[in-house]
């Protein structure tokens, strides 16, 4: 699967994620938007309130989700949403160039540049 494949599935699809994605997902993103790379980096008050309001996770079941970097859970969560629900996903190609056009509604393609719009 490209990094196109992913970031689109992602993007409109982000609500087929499985509860344990959701929260491995959210993990990462308190992590990330108070820039730390890991929990011990928190204040030992401030980890409990995040852990307390489920902004972090300590559920190893979840972690493990995260182990390998972010990339690859991005990757294998669009993966796993794409066989179970690929039927609820339209991929929007470019009918001119066949490529992956950046939204599910987009009427121009951001490769060869076709417009489509009528
Ligand atoms: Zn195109």
């Amino acid at each position: 699967m490209d990094k196109n494949e992913v970031d689109y599935i992602l993007r409109y699809s982000s609500h087929l994620m499985t509860l344990e994605e959701k929260k491995a997902w959210r993990h990462y993103s308190t992590l990330f938007k108070q820039d730390k790379e890991n929990v011990s980096e928190f204040s030992h008050s401030r980890r409990e309130m995040l852990l307390r309001n489920n902004w972090i996770t300590d559920d190893p079941e979840i972690l493990i989700l995260l182990k390998e970097g972010i990339e690859v859970f991005r990757e294998n969560t669009a993966k796993r949403i794409l066989s179970d629900n690929g039927n609820e996903i339209v991929f929007n190609y470019c009918p001119k160039c066949g490529k992956l056009t950046r939204t599910p509604k987009s009427k121009q393609c951001r490769f060869c540049f076709h417009d489509w719009h009528q």
